[in-house]
C-alpha cells in the first residue's frame, strides 16, 4: 500500500522470535517478559465478579472512564503522589498503560516535534512517536549512575524544536530511578525551556534501597505542563485486565478522550471496577509484592555477582540490566546461547534502544526457586563457553 506509515519493529520482532523459539522448547525458564507472575489479589478479582453480577459486562462506559474510577484515581494521586487533579476533566482511563502512552503521544506530538527520551528505554514510545511524525532524541543514561538521568545530558540536546521530555521512573529496562535532586533540576529545565513532560510512573511502588520515587507533576509550576501515566498492571499484578490511566491538564485529556472514543470507545467496565477495587481498596498487597520482588532482586544480584557480571544496581521495577561484554560475549549471542543451551529466556538490551545492545534485560518475574535454577543453568552454560 502506498503512503502507509511504517513503524520500526526490530526490537519487538526480535523479542517475539525469541519467545517463539522458547515456546518450541521444553522446560524453558522465562525471564524475558515484563508482566508480573503473581496473582491478582483476591479482593480485586471479587470486585470484578460482583461487577459482572451487576451487569457491568453489558455496560458501555464513557470514553474517559467510569466516574467512580476516575475519582479513585484522583484520590490515589493525591494520597501517593501529591498530585491534585479534577476527576471530571483531568483524568482519563485507558486500556492499559500501552493505550495510555499511545493516546498521550498522538495528542501531544505534531510532525517535526522533538521528544527527548532516556536511552535505553521502553521502546513502545518510539513507535507511537514515529506514527505521530515526531522525532526521537535519545538522551544517554549510564551504568555508573545506576541509570539515573543526568539533567545536563537533557539540556545539551534541547533545540528550538524540542517539545516533550519523556521520563520513565523507575525505568524499564534499566531499573534506574531518577533521584529527587535530578528530578527537581529537570523540572526547572522544563519550565525554563517550555517543555511538556510525560512522566511514566507505572513502576512507582517498586523502588529499593535508598531510592525514592517522586512525581514531577507535584513540583512547583509542573502540574500545568505534565501528563502523568500510570496503571494497575505492574502495581497489582493486573496485566491482563488492561487498565491504565493518564492525569494532566484538561485540554490534553480532552484531546485524548476524542482519540480514545475513535479507537476503542471505552475500556471494559468489568476491568474498571477491578481497577477501582485495586486503587480504592486495601493496599497491603503492594507491601507483600514488594517484599517478594526485593528478595528475588537480591537472589539475582548475588547470582550475577558470582558469574562476574557488571551491572548498574537495580533501584526500581523488577529488572536487572547487566552488561553482556563484562563476561566477554555480545548481548544477542549470549541470549541465544542461554536460550538454546541453558534453557533460560532473557532479552538482549538491543530491543530497548540504541545503547542497549551491550546489555541483557533480566526480569525477576518467577518464583525464587526458579530464579535459583535459572542462575545455575546460566552458570553451567557460561562455564562451557568462557
Ligand atoms: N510503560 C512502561 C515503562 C512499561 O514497561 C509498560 C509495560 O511493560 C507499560 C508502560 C505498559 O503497561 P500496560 O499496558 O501493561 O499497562
Amino acid at each position: 500500500m502506498t503512503g502507509q506509515r511504517k513503524v520500526s519493529e526490530s526490537g519487538t520482532k526480535l523479542r517475539y522470535r525469541m519467545m517463539e523459539l522458547a515456546a518450541s522448547m521444553d522446560d524453558v525458564i522465562p525471564l524475558g517478559r515484563g508482566d508480573p507472575d503473581l496473582d491478582t489479589p483476591a479482593h480485586i478479582v471479587q470486585a470484578a465478579k460482583d461487577a459482572i453480577r451487576r451487569g457491568a459486562a453489558q455496560e458501555l462506559p464513557p470514553p474517559e472512564g467510569l466516574l467512580e474510577l476516575r475519582q479513585a484515581i484522583a484520590a490515589k494521586l493525591l494520597r501517593d503522589n501529591e498530585i491534585d487533579v479534577d476527576p471530571h476533566s483531568e483524568v482519563l482511563v485507558a486500556t492499559g498503560g500501552q493505550e495510555a502512552l499511545f493516546l498521550i503521544v498522538q495528542a501531544l506530538v505534531n510532525p517535526g516535534d522533538e521528544i527527548l527520551m532516556p536511552d535505553p528505554r521502553y521502546t513502545s514510545y518510539d513507535g507511537a512517536i514515529q506514527l505521530a511524525g515526531g522525532r526521537v532524541v535519545s538522551v544517554p543514561t549510564y551504568e555508573e549512575d545506576d541509570f539515573d538521568l543526568r539533567p545536563e545530558e537533557v539540556e545539551a540536546r534541547i533545540t528550538p524544536r524540542s517539545k516533550v521530555l519523556l521520563l520513565i521512573t523507575p525505568s524499564n529496562p534499566t531499573s534506574g530511578v531518577i533521584s529527587p535532586a535530578n528530578l527537581r533540576r529537570l523540572a526547572e529545565i522544563a519550565i525554563e525551556r517550555d517543555l511538556i513532560v510525560i512522566s511514566d510512573e507505572i513502576y512507582e511502588h517498586y523502588v529499593y534501597d535508598d531510592a525514592q520515587h517522586l512525581s514531577i507533576a507535584s513540583l512547583p509550576g509542573m502540574a500545568g505542563r505534565t501528563v502523568t501515566l500510570n496503571g494497575v498492571s505492574k502495581a497489582y499484578a493486573m496485566t491482563g485486565w488492561r487498565v491504565g490511566y493518564v492525569a494532566g491538564p484538561a485540554p490534553a485529556i480532552a484531546a485524548m478522550r476524542r482519540l480514545k472514543l475513535a479507537a476503542s470507545r471505552a475500556t471494559s467496565a468489568v476491568s474498571q471496577w477491578a481497577a477501582h477495587a485495586a486503587l480504592a481498596g486495601p493496599q497491603e498487597c503492594i507491601a507483600e509484592f514488594y517484599r517478594i520482588y526485593d528478595e528475588r532482586r537480591r537472589v539475582m544480584m548475588a547470582g550475577l555477582d558470582r558469574m562476574g557480571f557488571v551491572y548498574g544496581r537495580p533501584r526500581g521495577a523488577f529488572y536487572i540490566f547487566p552488561r553482556a561484554l563484562s563476561i566477554g560475549l555480545e548481548a544477542e549471542e549470549l541470549c541465544d546461547l542461554l536460550l538454546r543451551e541453558g534453557r533460560v529466556l532473557i532479552f538482549p538490551g538491543t530491543t530497548f534502544g540504541e545503547s542497549g545492545s551491550q546489555y541483557l534485560r533480566i526480569s525477576f518475574l518467577a518464583p525464587k526457586e526458579q530464579l535459583q535454577e535459572a542462575l545455575k543453568r546460566m552458570q553451567r552454560t557460561l562455564a562451557q563457553h568462557i
